[in-house]
């Protein structure tokens, strides 16, 4: 089939939720994709950050598709080695005691809310169920991470939401201290905003999250779905607040491409959850896992994170230089950019694609998520791009 072929095919049969660019992408290699006339795209998402590896890793792929010619799934009733092994070095690298997986990071937050809530309940009665989350939050689609979504336009349609939230705003530590009472039994953050526009959130009004839930016994989750995975350039980005979470769930980076998510859990939630209380078909599933090896071996090596590090910052950089970027935030290799006045986002995010660029976006901003392995030569000729698409 071929571009238009594609094209038509996807708005005749597909459901309409997605306001997809005229592009249908085929195959890629590192951080190019390929469209099916051989029209070479640099990719500036990494699939939303999932790609963290880029595309068709060598070694990913075969330790995928060695383990599907293996064993590609078994009931939750039988122990696997690809999920003990992935469990094993996120729980070392980072010191939690327990993960269960599901296969996406709507899936990881619902696990996460269901430990804050039983947690509360069991240790502070039936009343303590409410998690408090921020304004501009994003937590996932499904009707309570919905809920748990600090953003008005994410609360239309599906009534009846789910209960038991409550929104402060990111950096108001005042407005934290009153919104915890007797009925709240955890809060749930992102560090860096990402769907709501790669807005970094306060490193003192995180401590004092930390702080409160200490305090007042209840539990502490970071949405690090996004965050998590070197994308930073630390293996999860709490490391660069100082503060130690409950719960930490991970999606999107994790798998390298595969669905999978994860809840992390500590010494004080690790057994919150027991015999029948959660589950998932496909959770932990082998494929899935045996990619999660294949790319946390990779990714937590210091060499690698160092290497993020130093492209994140000369990505900046050239970002700032630009002339019609306002501003950039954003911290490794999640960085957002406000534009002078002239393209909108989404029209420059249209123009760039047109001329070979994948680009995201988020609220008013451009946002880029390149695969963690990109080449500063990839770099250079994206920021090519972009600018000569901002300067017209
Ligand atoms: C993408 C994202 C989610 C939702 O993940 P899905 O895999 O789409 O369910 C939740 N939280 C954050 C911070 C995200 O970036």
């Amino acid at each position: 089939m071929n571009s238009i072929d594609i094209q038509k095919k996807d708005q005749q049969y597909i459901a309409n939720t997605y306001k997809r660019f005229p592009v249908a992408l085929v195959e890629g290699a590192g951080a190019v994709a390929r469209d099916p006339e051989g029209k070479e795209y640099i990719d500036f998402t990494s699939g939303i950050g999932v790609n963290c590896l880029g595309y068709a890793d060598k070694g990913w792929a075969d330790a995928i598709s060695a383990q599907a010619h293996k064993l590609q799934h078994v009931s939750n009733l039988y122990n696997t080695q690809p999920d003990v092994e992935a469990a094993e070095m996120l729980c070392r690298y980072t010191g939690f005691s327990r993960v269960f997986f599901g296969n996406s990071g709507a899936e990881a937050n619902e696990g996460a809310l269901k430990v804050a809530r039983k947690y509360g309940m069991e240790k502070h009665g039936e009343q303590c169920n409410t998690v408090i989350s921020l304004k501009n939050s994003f937590h996932g689609r499904t009707i309570t991470t919905l809920s748990a979504t600090g953003q008005d336009t994410f609360h239309q349609f599906f009534f009846p939401f789910t209960e038991g939230f409550k929104f402060v705003e990111a950096g108001d530590i005042e407005g934290l201290n009153n919104a915890v009472d007797e009925t709240v039994c955890g809060i749930m953050i992102e560090l860096i905003q990402g769907e709501g526009g790669v807005v970094p959130v306060d490193s003192e009004f995180v401590k004092e999250v930390a702080r409160i839930c200490q305090e007042k016994d209840l539990i502490f989750i970071i949405d690090e779905i996004q965050t998590g995975i070197s994308r930073t350039g630390t293996f999860l980005c709490y490391e660069q607040f100082g503060v130690k979470p409950d719960v930490v769930t991970l999606a999107k980076g994790i798998g390298g491409g595969l669905p999978l998510g994860a809840v992390m859990m500590n010494g004080k939630t690790a057994d919150v959850l027991g015999f029948g209380q959660h589950g998932s078909t496909f959770g932990g599933n082998p494929v899935a896992c045996a990619g999660a090896c294949y790319v946390l071996e990779r990714v937590m090596k210091p060499e690698f994170l160092e290497e993020v590090k130093r492209k994140a910052v000369y990505m900046k950089k050239k970002l700032q230089a630009l002339s019609q970027i306002k501003s950039v935030t954003g911290l490794g290799l999640m960085l957002g950019a406000e534009l002078e006045d002239g393209l909108t986002a989404g029209e420059a995010a249209g123009k760039c694609v047109e001329e070979g660029l994948l680009v995201l976006t988020a609220k008013t901003k451009l946002r880029f998520l390149p695969p963690l392995m990109i080449g500063y030569d990839e770099i250079d000729r994206g920021i090519e791009i972009l600018a000569r698409v901002l300067q017209r």
